[in-house]
């Protein structure tokens, strides 16, 4: 039978400035931005996706630049606050030195399961982020030769996800999602579809600390991957037998998604692997170019002048 859920599809977090957002995770993270398109709610903000060459699940953040006066967030039960990159052991020293380059705050790098050293900071909008070095993630990532092919981020490490009790979310993951637990320690249980990087998703009893609200610098939902439309319909329909309620399925072009609030309080969504990015555009001039869902093709041109022009050769990857 095939497997309802594989892993993590996406993480989206909500984003201030559409440029410096874009400068910070081409620029200082080196990651490529895969589709430069709109958010399919609200065409007024973009919707950005970062990843590795092709896109691939487990290596896309997604961002919604609403702008520098949306109000900032709070990190806090509830939410995704933490999202990792995974890197190879041996990239630390570059990667600290890459950082102070570029003026990037962080915290000194910690030791977690004693075989992953794992680095914090946020992006410009107060977004948590870690980077995690550990052995034998053989994915690729990608680079346009700014750094080095063998430092570049591979894709996520895991996400973490901080809650007033894991229990009720920890049965959803185990019951209904194909999740299994890998490792406990250091505070979190750590689930995974497989037990390797891209597929974890750390839980976190955090009682006494106040719930997340969303905002600027904050997560707006965790996507998982599912295979194709059947198995996102026979999740659904799991999902919704178990008493959770579950969205109709919507094309987001690049995927179908259906949506719900697990017991926690966090926004999941289930994702297709297919079509990918490279349905509107060739993977050689991914995100080169604004692309529109076809609902929104012919209002292109005052859709173009609402949203600001991203400077592609600005700032991060001169320094
Ligand atoms: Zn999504």
């Amino acid at each position: 039978m095939t497997r309802l859920i594989s892993g993590i599809h996406h993480v989206t977090a909500v984003s201030g400035d559409a440029q410096e957002n874009f400068d910070f995770y081409t620029g200082a993270l080196g990651l490529r931005m895969v589709k430069k398109t709109v958010n399919f709610e609200d065409p007024g903000v973009y919707h950005l996706y970062f990843g590795d060459t092709e896109g691939n699940p487990s290596t896309i953040l997604t961002t919604f630049p609403y702008g520098r006066n949306l109000a900032k967030g709070r990190h806090g039960k509830g939410m995704v606050n933490t999202t990792a990159f995974s890197l190879e052991m041996g990239g630390l020293d570059y990667w600290l030195q890459r950082l102070d380059r570029f003026d990037i705050a962080y915290k000194h790098p910690q030791e977690r399961f004693k075989d992953e050293v794992f680095v914090y900071l946020e992006d410009p909008d107060g977004l948590g982020l870690e980077l995690v070095f550990s052995e034998g993630d053989l994915r690729k990532g990608y680079t346009d030769g700014s750094i080095p092919f063998e430092w570049a981020i591979k894709g996520f490490h895991h996400v973490e996800i901080w809650l007033e009790g894991i229990e009720r979310t920890a049965a959803l993951l185990t019951m209904q999602m194909n999740h299994q637990v890998i490792r406990e320690g250091s505070g979190r249980i750590r689930l995974g579809a497989e037990d390797r990087p891209g597929k974890y998703v750390d839980l976190l009893a955090m009682p006494d600390v106040l719930r997340g609200l969303g905002g600027r610098g904050t997560v707006h939902h965790l996507a998982f991957e599912t295979p194709d439309r059947e198995s996102q319909i026979r999740m659904k329909n799991n999902l919704e037998d178990y008493g959770l309620q579950v969205t109709d399925v919507k094309d987001r072009k690049y995927f179908s998604s259906v949506y719900f609030r697990e017991p926690g309080g966090v926004l999941f969504e289930v994702a297709t692997s297919a079509p990918g990015f490279s349905v509107d555009e060739p993977v050689g001039s991914l995100g080169q170019s604004l692309m529109l869902p076809g609902q929104f093709e012919a209002d292109r041109e005052r859709i173009s002048r609402l949203l600001p022009e991203i400077d592609y050769h600005s700032g991060g990857k001169q320094l």
